[in-house]
């Protein structure tokens, strides 16, 4: 009997075929180079044949670990009885190059490594029916095809931050399957930050008793590291699916919870607390100190025990120098290695460290802050900053991993780069071709600063989905008229597959939209907007607790917040977008404003202050009108004379991003526009004592009498002035960022 699962097929499954999933073509991503459909269906009634190739040990108990769960029989036979036949080809030489074809018979792969063999199957998976993630022991069929395929970048990746939030070992081997489902290979995985050390290093028990660890701003406690067992298993998982995983060891910079561990590793030797807000921090390793390096080679020793791959990442990002310029070991150690300025010495810090690894058989790769001062020699660089470092590396003929923010970096809001903007990503650029460095590939990036460990899925995916689609695939590809078209269509295929796996997938772009108008019973009228593919909500506006939809206008007054529930292909979400509005009784009224606002923070036009919209605690959300360096005047016509009952404005206030709290709010009312006099007068706030919130204010301005009656009103919002001498940007003109010129009347409903 040659093929024992078709001839089982027929006894058993002929009379009721319907009952037998099909498995399809629509939900490859990534997508294959050539996919050929055609020829007749190969049929398994629940028992497989399986040829096993010679050294495929680990490999094969992934899939017969999968076949297992789904119910399918697995009968290892040899050679061609088999219907799966994995086979190696000597002819092929490309590392991830497969081909696979299904037939009535069965279904064959054939690739010249072990883990073209691995990507082919995870190909053929997807081909087969989503019940069988979870089981199909009834058996399926495939239809007939033959692929071939091989990747066009070589290094396609997700960077892990496992610090600023830490994950358990099961949530980051969960990531590591769905990586290899999307035939990625690599997992950057980011062990040691400001806000937690997560490695153990034995030698070093401090790191795991008080660098893993930090007080949250509400007392709580935050933290956990890895042990080597753990990280052992995590790199055996990712091993046997063909995925490296390269540790990020941060050096010089974010390395304060080292520090706060090992305070005399640090220029001051001042002991400190594992941070737990985020940013930069100044404190770093002291390049001057020997005890540094001796510290960081221990580190390294336990690192290249447990992670066998050939490369470290080495961080080399963000390292303010200020430490150093100020510290005695540090400009010795700069006149004594002859370096000019404190870059150099990241560059000799660097170059040392890397030359210590190289002890190891390691390689570095390194962010691109790294060719400041000059590259070490042999490091790779990862680019973040735009492509700029990119080029330079590829100049310098270093090989270069690419991620930039305006792409890759999946902890971004939707708002800012959504799946399209993913999808767009071109990795290559024809000036980037010619080398003689060379693109590797490229990453997606999963800062955690905002992202417990319950929030990465949904913010790594779908955009993962795209890229893995743009590192394999190639941006030939996905750039072409219709790609993201196609892209989507088997997105859709593929979602149920990530259902079946319990991904907490996210949405593809901002969910809604909300827009405002003058009502016609004179309050404020809102609809807001699905927005995307297959989104609906339905919700409530609390100003007075009716229900909402969305798509459906409905008129407001006074404050409240529309709460809406996103629903997505059917489901609702329990995901709750919230916009906070204020139907005063300016809104739409005619503005001038005295000032061009910022073009990056225009709130939404010129009538931004009279449009109902008020700020949320981003500053970033579209709501905000900001100006740098200049008072803001704005005037309002109220159409006819109006007693005034309040008056408030909302401001931002984020010290760090340069946007201070105004120096004073003046209100004046007019009759006819020419003469003024004053409603209200905030008077000098103490805007520039340091702060550090972040956080929408509200501006209330007391009337200096009631029953105040004008026509026109004008609000003058005074800037700050530069950031003082404590700031960072000391000198530097600060920002206003406003929301609304909320005018309350007597008269409104
Ligand atoms: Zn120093």
């Amino acid at each position: 009997m040659a093929w024992p699962c078709l001839a089982l097929a027929c006894l058993m499954s002929c009379g009721q075929p319907d009952d037998v999933p099909a498995g399809s073509l629509d939900a490859l991503i990534p997508q294959p180079q050539q996919v050929v459909p055609g020829g007749a269906d190969f049929r398994c009634d629940g028992v497989l044949s399986v040829s096993w190739p010679e050294g495929w040990t680990a490999e094969r108990a992934v899939v017969e670990s999968w076949l297992a769960q789904a119910g399918i029989r697995v009968q290892s036979v040899e050679g061609n009885e088999a219907a799966l036949r994995f086979v190696l080809d000597p002819n092929e030489s490309r590392a991830e190059a497969y081909v696979l074809n299904i037939d009535s018979e069965g279904v064959d792969i054939q690739a010249g490594t072990a883990a073209g063999l691995f990507r082919g199957w995870t190909t053929l998976r997807k081909m087969m029916p989503v019940a069988c993630e979870t089981g199909c022991s009834g058996g399926f069929t495939l239809p007939g095809v033959a692929i071939e395929d091989a990747p066009v970048m070589e290094h396609r990746g997700l960077l892990l931050d496992g610090c600023r939030h830490f994950q358990d070992v099961e949530f980051v081997k969960k990531q590591v399957e769905l990586l290899a489902l999307h035939g990625m290979n690599v997992l950057h995985w980011h062990l040691t930050e400001d806000q937690g050390w997560r490695i153990d290093v034995p030698s070093r028990p401090r790191l795991t008793e008080v660098g893993a660890w930090r007080t949250e701003a509400d007392g709580s406690l935050h933290g956990g590291f890895y042990t080597a067992e753990e990280m052992r298993e995590v790199v055996a998982y990712a091993a046997a699916r063909h995925i490296e995983v390269i540790p990020e060891i941060e050096m010089p910079g974010h390395s304060s919870a080292a520090l706060a561990a090992y305070p005399q590793l640090g220029c001051t030797g001042d002991s400190l607390e594992v941070p737990h807000r985020w940013g930069v921090f100044k404190d770093i390793y002291c390049a001057g100190n020997e005890e540094t390096f001796r510290f960081l080679e221990e580190v390294v020793d336990e690192v290249a025990e447990v992670f066998p791959g050939p490369r470290v990442h080495i961080g080399g990002d963000e390292a303010p120098k200020v430490r150093w310029a100020a510290c005695p070991k540090c400009q010795r150690r700069m006149k004594e290695e002859g370096l000019a300025n404190e870059e150099e010495l990241q560059r000799w810090f660097i170059g040392r460290m890397g030359r210590y690894l190289a002890t190891k058989g390691k390689t570095i790769i390194g962010w691109d802050e790294i060719l400041e001062g000059g590259l070490p020699e042999g490091a790779a660089v990862q680019s973040w900053r735009g492509m700029g470092g990119a080029a330079e590396a590829v100049h310098l003929g270093a090989d270069v991993v690419v991620s930039p923010t305006s792409h890759c970096y999946l902890d971004y809001p939707l708002r800012s780069t959504d799946l399209e903007e993913a999808y767009s990503f071109n990795p290559l650029p024809d000036s980037l071709t010619h080398g003689p460095g060379r693109i590797l590939g490229g990453e997606g990036n999963m800062w955690t600063e905002h992202a417990p460990q319950e929030l990465v899925e949904s913010k790594v995916y779908p955009r993962l989905t795209a890229l893995a689609e743009v590192y394999w695939s190639g941006p030939k590809r996905t750039t072409k008229e219709g790609g993201y078209a196609d892209f989507l269509s088997r997105l859709d295929a593929f979602y149920p597959r990530l259902d079946a796996m319990d991904v907490a997938y996210g949405l593809e772009a901002p969910p809604f939209a909300v827009a405002t108008q003058s009502g016609d019973r004179g309050g404020l009228q809102v609809v807001v907007q699905a927005l995307g593919r297959g989104v609906e909500g339905r919700g409530e506006w609390t100003g007075d607790g009716r229900t909402i939809s969305s798509d459906a206008p409905f008129e407001v007054y006074g404050r409240g917040d529309v709460e809406m529930e996103v629903g997505r292909r059917g489901t609702w979400t329990g995901r709750v977008e919230s916009f906070p509005l204020d139907g005063h009784g300016a809104v739409y009224a005619p503005i001038e404003l005295g000032y061009d606002p910022s073009p990056w923070y225009t709130g939404g036009g010129d009538q931004a202050l009279v449009d109902g919209r008020l700020g949320t605690g981003d500053f970033r959300d579209g709501a905000w009108q900001a100006k740098q360096g200049a008072d803001m005047m704005a005037t309002v016509d109220l159409g006819g004379v109006r007693t005034i009952s309040a008056l408030e404005t909302g401001a931002y206030l984020y010290q760090d991003a340069w946007i201070f709290m105004p120096e004073s709010v003046l209100w004046e009312g007019s009759l006819d526009s020419t003469s003024w006099f004053v409603l209200a007068d905030t008077g000098p706030s103490a805007v520039l004592k340091r702060n550090d919130r972040q956080e929408r204010r509200v501006l209330q301005a007391p009337l200096l009498e009631p029953g105040l009656q004008a026509r026109f009103v004008r609000m003058t919002v005074s800037n700050a002035g530069p950031c003082p001498d404590w700031h960072a940007a000391a000198g530097s003109d600060s920002w206003v960022f406003l929301d609304e010129m909320v005018i309350r009347l007597e008269s409104e409903p």
